[in-house]
């Protein structure tokens, strides 16, 4: 692992493990072939993946389907929570290809540890999650729709560079809001007023543009680069916004891409719809370039 976000390769993936474990990794299982008392594990990832995308989960795991194309594997003591917790996997996944195209991966799977994890994760074509995030009652949905946003936005189209990971985390986090917005619970609009009221509240020095490796994962990358997303949207309108998203990633599939080619599809979405490209300039530069947090979008 070159710790390169830009580097990325396809994958064969081949792990011996005595019963009864099971090995889940990224990619698509081609074969298991069991050896006296332990079983090989063949995987096969197809699709260019970047290395710390790479994840290998070895457990005692029960499999449950959940949807046409998405698994879990958990502990079996956990079965009713895992069932509870990702009743909606499917049906989240296939707003999210109604918004941003086709799901990119053959299939999308789901790991429940048996540890507690301080946060899920994202890898390429799963996600992983601790047993203390499915307790049961929905607390963590937003990282069930959080994670499943990153197979799009950081996984299939990923960044080249560090510095860019509000485009990873910025979409990440806006997706939950677009959850939340789809179930009819509550708008974009208000959830982003409410985390602007907070990042408000917060220390005004963090460069989103180039937060630096010490505030790349700072809670204010992810909030205000959803607000700079929901903020394009309320300027470009719906057509016109989600069109220019579903270009950016259609063109960014399976490689990796800098801001300026995000800004490139805005622009000609902006073009059609009659809006001006200097408010589309202006509106980048304020929530990414300066410290100071712009007014809260109209
Ligand atoms: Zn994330």
């Amino acid at each position: 692992c070159d710790d390169t976000p830009s580097e990325k390769a396809t994958y064969d993936i081949r792990v011996t493990a005595d019963d009864p474990f099971t090995v889940i990794s990224n990619g698509t299982l081609v074969s298991k072939k069991r050896r006296n008392s332990a079983t090989e594990w063949h995987y096969k990832v197809k699709s260019p993946m970047a290395t710390y995308l790479a994840t290998m989960q070895i457990g005692e795991f029960t499999q449950f389907k959940l949807g046409r194309n998405t698994t879990a594997w958990a502990p079996g003591h956990l079965r009713a929570r895992v069932l509870e917790e990702f009743k909606q996997q499917q049906e989240m996944l296939d707003f999210y290809e109604s918004l941003f195209g086709e799901y990119p991966f053959p299939d999308y799977q789901v790991v429940i540890t048996e540890d507690e994890l301080e946060i899920p994760l994202e890898a390429q074509g799963l996600s992983i999650f601790g047993s203390n995030h499915i307790a049961g009652n929905h607390r963590f949905e937003r990282l069930i729709a959080h994670e499943l946003a990153h197979q799009w936005f950081g996984n299939s189209v990923g960044i080249s560079e560090w510095k860019d990971i509000w485009l990873n985390e910025g979409f990440a986090c806006y997706c939950e809001w677009l959850w939340v917005e789809h179930k009819g619970t509550d708008s974009a609009h208000s959830v982003a007023r409410s985390h602007y009221l907070v990042l408000s509240r917060k220390a005004q020095n963090l460069h989103l543009a180039d937060p630096g490796a010490h505030d790349m994962f700072d809670d204010r990358v992810y909030k205000r680069g959803a607000i700079t997303i929901h903020a394009l949207r309320r300027l470009l309108g719906d057509e016109a916004f989600f069109d220019a998203v579903r270009n950016y990633l259609h063109a960014g599939r399976n490689s990796t891409v800098m801001p300026k080619d995000f800004f490139g599809h805005i622009d000609d979405a902006a073009l059609k719809a009659g809006v001006s490209l200097d408010e589309v300039a202006e509106l980048f530069d304020v929530w990414l370039n300066h410290k100071q947090l712009p007014k809260f979008p109209a």
